[in-house]
């Protein structure tokens, strides 16, 4: 028997989590970003249930290819643009949007052979300070770009720092709008916290009225969780958890007062203390940083890890069972993240929190070693 730790997606999940979006920016078209193999939940799993999305957004060609392989025939955009310039090739074969963030990009455009003009997509760097041309040199950059044979569209894009958090967009929004005020093209500025906070917000520019502009682009939200937890929970903005985590016990120990459990003898039991052992662990993508009293659902019901968690197993409290009058054992199930058989659930938020990482990190971080179960509903 294959050990039991198991990543289950959710299909339906991810439809409701896209429609979702959809009711909140009804004028807004919507990438669905599938970046990092779709958050670590899969390209290939994922397609099907988001191929009602208008786009996908992601940022390596090897994704890209594999999403025409799927035969996805509508847009693609590429988030970092081309990082070489025969990179242009495939863009030109594919034809996949890109976006174009410095002037490398421009002259490696200039310089390319294609029947196909591009359709591209101009960053500007409002103030987050990664990517993009600044308030000065993006109307140079946009001239340049609409000169070239080589282009044929010329979209407008942004991207915010404190979408999630109390600084908020509004000091980039104004950025954005000098900068582009009477230039033409579709806009793009949203990602997912930007969506649910943000979108009705105005914006004044060509032909759009409000942030959510012509393209969102939903990443974390697609896959139900809260971009601003713990400010707001999955289950706040409608949200349904598109990845279940779940293992089984493989062992079960007796500790009496005083007793420690796992490396570095981390928790030491204070009375008699039933604990779990869960074959999970660090190299199955478990944040090794996960402390004491990271929550954990076993047969439904939550509890919580003790001690550190190792490379292929963590340790966790079975007393909340007692209470609840059940004798887990050996084969119980675990939900590490995710929804459990008995219909309860844990948001990977939590689980984040408590190792202080974010759920991006948790799903992309889920191991090779990993199975993921068929598809179904
Ligand atoms: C990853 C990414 C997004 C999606 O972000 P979420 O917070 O996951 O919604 C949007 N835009 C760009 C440029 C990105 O790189």
């Amino acid at each position: 028997m294959p050990r039991p730790i198991l990543a289950t997606v959710h299909p339906l999940a991810l439809r409701h989590n896209l429609q979702a979006a959809r009711l909140r920016v009804p004028d807004a078209r919507v990438w669905a970003v599938v970046k990092a193999n779709a958050y670590g939940h899969g390209i290939e799993r994922v397609f099907d249930a988001l191929r009602g999305a208008d786009g996908f957004a992601l940022l390596d060609l090897e994704e890209a290819q594999r999403l025409r392989a799927l035969d996805w025939r509508g847009p693609i955009l590429l988030l970092e643009g081309v990082f070489e310039p025969r990179d242009l090739e495939l863009c030109s074969r594919l034809g996949l949007w890109h976006t174009v963030h410095c002037t490398e990009q421009i002259d490696w455009l200039a310089a390319h052979k294609t029947q196909q003009p591009h359709r591209v997509f101009l960053k500007l760097n409002s103030g987050m300070n990664r990517l993009g041309f600044t308030p000065s040199a993006f109307r140079n950059a946009w001239a340049r770009l609409n000169a070239l044979p080589q282009v044929d569209e010329i979209s407008l894009m942004t991207h915010f720092s404190d979408a999630d958090g109390p600084r908020g967009i509004a000091h980039q929004v104004a950025v954005f709008e000098d900068a582009t005020a009477d230039l033409p093209g579709e806009r793009t500025l949203c990602n997912s916290a930007a969506i649910l906070r943000h979108a009705s917000a105005p914006l004044r520019g060509e032909g759009v009225s409000q942030i959510a502009a012509d393209w969102v682009r939903e990443g974390i939200a697609l896959y139900g969780s809260a971009p601003d937890f713990p400010e707001h929970s999955a289950a706040d903005w409608g949200l349904q958890p598109a990845m279940t985590l779940s293992s089984r016990l493989i062992g079960v120990q007796h500790l009496l007062a005083g007793d420690t459990v796992g490396y570095g003898s981390a928790f030491r039991a204070d009375g008699p203390l039933r604990i779990g052992v869960v074959a999970c662990g660090y190299a199955d993508g478990y944040p090794r940083h996960a402390p004491t009293g990271t929550p954990v659902l076993v047969d439904g019901v939550r509890t919580r890890v003790v001690g550190r968690v190792s490379m292929d197993m963590i340790t966790v409290d079975l007393s909340p069972l007692d209470a609840a009058g059940l004798t887990p054992g050996v084969g119980s199930e675990v939900v590490l993240w995710g929804h459990s058989a008995r219909g309860t659930t844990l948001a990977a938020d939590e689980v984040a929190r408590a190792a202080g990482t974010i759920a991006y990190e948790l799903f992309c971080a889920v191991a090779p070693r990993v199975p993921f179960a068929p598809l179904s509903d």
